[in-house]
């Protein structure tokens, strides 16, 4: 599994512990830290665009960084001009991902990688969007130097799946040495091993060998796929986002007008304007058995409803969700509070979030 994750990541080696993407991350930017502290760099800072998921300035502040947040530019990815405005000395790197949540490839990526190794910072690459370009573009080719991979929302989960995950994190030769141990090698005769000897290592990240379950059932996936199934599921993701994009286009605001990656991201602010918001759309695709998509993310657009059908959607379910969407657009001109009183299918309705996660009754089933 390590060697398939690094033919498709450009990677020269991998770690299969870590339990989550998080998790990944901060076994990435130890790493990183790692790296400086062996070269007696200063570092201080890492940064981070400000479409980003809240996992990447979460993981820099415990890995003991600060963190310089870059706005995004009119078409979306983060702005170049701003982020030669924060490179100093002083930056440990960059993380990033790509396409970003806002579902856009970022064309400069390479220069941005660039740009950050000129002040031997390093780039990490969060992968969980990597199911927008499996067999197409390789991280490792454009100067990444350390990436994790979401197991659980590229291979064969839909987006997550709502866990447990895998975040294996992928490493080129500068960082192999801090990698987490133990590591299996391949002896003179072809059997493999354990090996502990590694004086950098940052250590253990999780028993052995992470969530092997979820690994196994991606192993298989790959296995299954071959390259050019795998090139096919991204063509698919992409399809289905842009087929979506194109469909609502007309009824939802969307945040950037442009093709997109893997996910498609509108506003609701019009809808939002009749009364009905973002939220609301999400409470009313639950009665009509659809998974809500993410909604108030990215932060970096108002009443944000993320849509990310991924390849294992029909064409039938595509079609029906975008049915939905469109009565809902409708709903909201013409009676907006046939939309705001929902779910009414869930045992429980609309309740007060702010009290259930401050004052949690674990004991809704039954007394006692
Ligand atoms: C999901 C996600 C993460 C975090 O991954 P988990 O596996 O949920 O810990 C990080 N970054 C991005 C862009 C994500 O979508």
């Amino acid at each position: 599994m390590e060697q398939l994750l690094c033919a498709i990541t450009g990677m020269d080696n991998f770690t299969m512990q870590p339990l989550a993407g998080a998790h990944g991350e901060l076994t990435g930017v130890m790493m990183m830290a790692a790296y400086h502290k062996a070269k007696g760099n200063k570092k201080k800072y890492i940064i981070i665009p400000d479409s980003a998921h809240g996992t990447n300035p979460a993981t820099a502040a415990i890995a003991g960084y600060e963190i310089i947040s870059v706005p995004s530019d009119k078409h979306g990815v983060m702005s170049l001009d701003e982020l030669k405005k924060n490179l100093s000395d002083e930056v440990a790197g960059l993380m990033i991902t790509c396409p970003d949540t806002h579902g856009i490839f970022h064309s400069q990526i390479d220069e941005i990688a660039r740009l950050v190794h000129s002040v031997d910072g390093l780039m990490y690459y969060d992968g969980a969007n990597l199911n927008a370009v499996l067999g197409r573009f390789r991280p490792g080719d454009v100067g990444f130097d350390v990436m994790h991979i979401n197991l659980h929302k590229t291979f064969s989960t839909p987006h997550g799946g709502g866990g447990p995950g895998s975040g294996p994190v992928g490493v080129t030769k500068k960082l192999v040495p801090y990698l987490p141990v133990s590591r299996v090698i391949k002896r003179a005769d072809g059997t493999c091993a354990l090996n502990y000897d590694y004086p950098d290592s940052i250590g253990y990240i999780a028993s052995f060998y992470g969530n092997f379950g979820i690994i196994l059932r991606a192993y298989a996936y790959i296995l299954l796929l071959g390259k050019e199934g795998l090139k096919e599921t991204t063509d698919h993701a992409v399809l289905n986002a842009n087929y979506i994009r194109g469909r609502l286009k007309d009824h939802f605001e969307l945040a950037y007008d442009r093709l997109c990656m893997h996910e498609a991201v509108f506003s609701a602010s019009r809808q939002a304007k009749r009364g009905v918001h973002a939220l609301d759309i999400a409470k009313f695709l639950i009665d009509e058995g659809i998974h809500p998509p993410t909604v108030y993310f990215p932060l970096t657009v108002k009443e944000s409803i993320m849509v990310e059908p991924t390849e294992s959607e029909s064409r039938q379910t595509i079609d029906h969700f975008i049915e939905v969407m469109l009565k809902i657009d409708e709903l909201s001109k013409t009676q907006p509070e046939a939309v705001t009183d929902r779910p009414r299918s869930t045992p429980v309705s609309r309740p007060d979030e702010v009290k259930a996660a401050r004052d949690v009754n674990t004991n809704y089933f039954g007394k006692g």
